[in-house]
C-alpha cells in the first residue's frame, strides 16, 4: 500500500520489508498465535487432502500484518501446490484476470490480496471462475459476437482483504470458508519475536523482548520490524544485546509509547478530544485533521484504537472514551448531553 505513510508502527509492509520473507512461518507448524484460524485450517486441509480435492474457495480478513499473506503460502506448501500471488489493484482490466485464470493448473491457489480493490467487470469474470470453474469468453464484435465458455480446472482462490465491509456481497459469498484475524497477545508476539531474534542471530534478553513485544500493537510485522530498529539501536547505541532498558530507550526515541502507539495515533485521539470535546466526529474529518484520506484511518490508525477501548464507533462518529483521555492525561469532563461512555 504506497499511499500509507511510513511509519514504524503501521502494519502495512514498508518498501524495505518486500524481501523480507525469511521470517516468514511456511508450514501451520510453524504459526504462533491465531489458534482458531490454525486449527480450522488444519481440518480442512487434512480433509481435503484425504478426499484428493483442492480446498474451498478461502477469505482472510483483518487488520495488515496479521499474517493473511503467510497463511496463503502456507496453504499452499501444505498442500503441495503452487501459488499464483496477485491483487485487486493489479487486475486492472477484466482480460487480466482471463490471463491469469487461463494459465492456471489444477489445484492451484490464486491469491488476491487487497480483493476488495477489484472492479465490478473483474468481478463478474471471477464468479462463474469460482463458482463453476468457468471462464465465459466473447469472441468478436457487434452481431457476429459469440459467447463461449471455457473450463478451467479446479482450483483455490485465497483472497485477503483488510475491509471485509467493501467486499461486495456476491463475491463474499464465494468464499466457502472465512477467518478473522485477531491481533496477537503479549505471549504469542513475544514469542515470534524470540523466534525472529534466534533466527537473526541477535542477543536478546527476555525484558527486552517483552518491551518490545508491548509496543507491537498485537501485530507481528510492527514487532519484527521494533525488533530490526532495536538491533541497530543496540549495535550502535551499546554493546549489541537488547535488554529491557536498551529496548525501551531505543523505542522512546523512535516516540512510541509503552501501548505502542505513535505521534498520528496521538493526534488522532487529540482531534476527537480537543477539537471535537470528545465526539461524535466523522472519519472524514478525523483523516481530513491529520492530513491522511479516511481509508488509511480506518484501515491502519481506528482497528488499534478500537481494540485499545479507546475510541467507540457510533452511528453518528468516532468518540473518545475515559480511558484515552487517560492515557493523554486529559480530565474526562463530561458534559450532561454527552453520552457517558464508559458507563455502557
Ligand atoms: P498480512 O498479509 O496480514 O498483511 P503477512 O502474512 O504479510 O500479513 O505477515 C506480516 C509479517 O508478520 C510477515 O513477515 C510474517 O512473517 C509475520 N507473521 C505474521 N503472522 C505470524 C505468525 N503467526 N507467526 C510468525 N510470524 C508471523
Amino acid at each position: 500500500m504506497s499511499d500509507q505513510p511510513l511509519r514504524a508502527v503501521s502494519g502495512s509492509q514498508l518498501p524495505d520489508e518486500r524481501d523480507n520473507i525469511a521470517l516468514r512461518p511456511r508450514y501451520l507448524s510453524d504459526i504462533i498465535g491465531q489458534d482458531s484460524v490454525k486449527r480450522n485450517l488444519e481440518i480442512i486441509i487434512e480433509a481435503a487432502r484425504g478426499r484428493g480435492e483442492p480446498i474451498d474457495h478461502t477469505l482472510f480478513y483483518g487488520p495488515p500484518g496479521l499474517g493473511k499473506t503467510s497463511f496463503a503460502h502456507i496453504i499452499a506448501n501444505e498442500m503441495k501446490v503452487n501459488i499464483r500471488i496477485t491483487s485487486g489493484p493489479a487486475i486492472e482490466r477484466a482480460g487480466d484476470l482471463a490471463a491469469i485464470l487461463t494459465s492456471i493448473k489444477p489445484y492451484d491457489i490464486l491469491f488476491i490480496d487487497e480483493i476488495h480493490r477489484l472492479g465490478r467487470a473483474v468481478e463478474e469474470v471471477l464468479y462463474p471462475a469460482m463458482e463453476d470453474f468457468a471462464l465465459d469468453v466473447v469472441i468478436g464484435k457487434g452481431p457476429g459476437a459469440k459467447s463461449m465458455r471455457i473450463r478451467l480446472p479446479r482450483f483455490t482462490v485465497v483472497g485477503a482483504t483488510t475491509r471485509l465491509s467493501l467486499l461486495a456481497g456476491p463475491l463474499r459469498d464465494r468464499f466457502g470458508v472465512h477467518f478473522r484475524m485477531d491481533f496477537y497477545d503479549q505471549a504469542a508476539l513475544e514469542h515470534i519475536i524470540t523466534r525472529a531474534a534466534e533466527m537473526l542471530a541477535v542477543e536478546a534478553r527476555p525484558e527486552g523482548i517483552a518491551e518490545i513485544a508491548r509496543r507491537a500493537r498485537g501485530t507481528p510485522r510492527v514487532g519484527l520490524r521494533l525488533l530490526r530498529r532495536v538491533r541497530d539501536y543496540a549495535q550502535a547505541r551499546a554493546d549489541g544485546v537488547i535488554t529491557g532498558r536498551v529496548a525501551g530507550e531505543a523505542l522512546n526515541l523512535m516516540e512510541i509509547d509503552h501501548l505502542g502507539l505513535d505521534e498520528t495515533d496521538l493526534r488522532v485521539l487529540r482531534t476527537i478530544i480537543e477539537k471535537y470535546s470528545g465526539g461524535p466526529v466523522g472519519v472524514e474529518t478525523i483523516a481530513a485533521a491529520i492530513a491522511e484520506d479516511s481509508s488509511t484511518v480506518q484501515d491502519v490508525y481506528e482497528p488499534y484504537l478500537l481494540q485499545l477501548g479507546f475510541i467507540k464507533r457510533t452511528p453518528r462518529g468516532r468518540m473518545a472514551t475515559a480511558v484515552a483521555y487517560e492515557h493523554l492525561g486529559i480530565p474526562y469532563n463530561v458534559l450532561p448531553d454527552q453520552p457517558r461512555l464508559f458507563e455502557e
